[in-house]
């Protein structure tokens, strides 16, 4: 059972008189081998919301569930896990390790998890992401689409239940960002991943299945089908 949903999220940051509510009661889907984006302005929630799931922030009040696992029931320790192995991550910065051949940094979870990769599932990845014959270059080789691949990849090693991809478009000029949106569509309709992205660029929004609009901590809308022009 893959995806990931939350029930009535609230997350408040502080208290008292400087308590910040950054999510109101959000109820969201993000559906198993779906791409679903997340829209709205800026202090919205999205990136609280991203977090909560992924389990790098706990909610204040309400569920959370990645697969058939509800967050709020975990000890620190099986949400580390679940954060390591169940949830991958993508970061506009990509965040590679310069030292580290793309190779390593794609199994890098991997390692720090003690496992060994699945081989198939691993030079599948590799392959759908195009990968093949960048293995053995070390992050400062990498083109910005490439290593933004690169990331792609060792966020789908662990065979995550759902990926986030927050602003992953955002540094890359329009050809590239192109060409990162299709490989995360790959990661959807040929490795049947479920993907959330988190985004401010409705040409991006238009290549997911559905967009959550966020507003004030709350959902405003969720388009699903969507266009760019129906997203402006
Ligand atoms: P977005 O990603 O849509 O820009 P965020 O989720 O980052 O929105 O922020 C939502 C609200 O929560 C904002 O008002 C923000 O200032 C506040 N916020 C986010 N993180 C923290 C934090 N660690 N401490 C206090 N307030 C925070
Ligand atoms: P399709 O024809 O592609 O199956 P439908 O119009 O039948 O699409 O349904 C849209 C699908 O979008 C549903 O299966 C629904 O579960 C899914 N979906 C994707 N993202 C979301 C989301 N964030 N919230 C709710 N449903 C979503």
């Amino acid at each position: 059972e893959g995806g990931a949903r939350t029930v009535g999220l609230t997350k408040v940051y502080g208290s008292g008189g400087t308590a910040v509510r950054a999510l109101d009661g959000v109820t969201v889907e993000f559906p198993a081998e779906r791409f679903t984006a997340i829209m709205g302005p800026s202090g919205a929630g999205k990136s609280t919301l991203m977090h909560c799931v992924a389990g790098l922030d706990t909610a204040t009040s309400g569920r959370v569930f990645v697969g058939g696992t509800e967050l709020g029931g975990l000890s620190d320790r099986a949400l580390t896990r679940l954060r390591r192995e169940r949830v991958g991550l993508v970061f506009q910065a990509f965040n590679l390790v310069p030292a580290l051949s793309a190779a390593d940094n794609i199994t890098l979870p991997l390692t720090l998890a003690g496992r060994r990769p699945d081989r198939e599932w691993h030079d599948l990845v590799v392959r759908v992401l195009g990968l093949g014959n960048r293995l053995r270059h070390r992050p400062a080789q990498l083109s910005g689409g490439q290593a933004q691949r690169v990331a792609l990849a060792r966020a789908l090693v662990t065979r995550p239940e759902i990926v986030f991809a927050d602003e992953p478009t955002g540094n890359l000029d329009s050809r590239t960002g192109a060409e990162v949106l299709a490989f995360l569509r790959r990661a959807v309709d040929d490795l049947g991943q479920t993907v959330a992205m988190v985004t401010h660029d409705p040409v991006a929004a238009a290549r997911a299945d559905a967009v959550i609009f966020l507003a004030d901590g709350r959902v405003a809308d969720v388009m699903r089908h969507p266009t760019a022009a129906r997203v402006l």
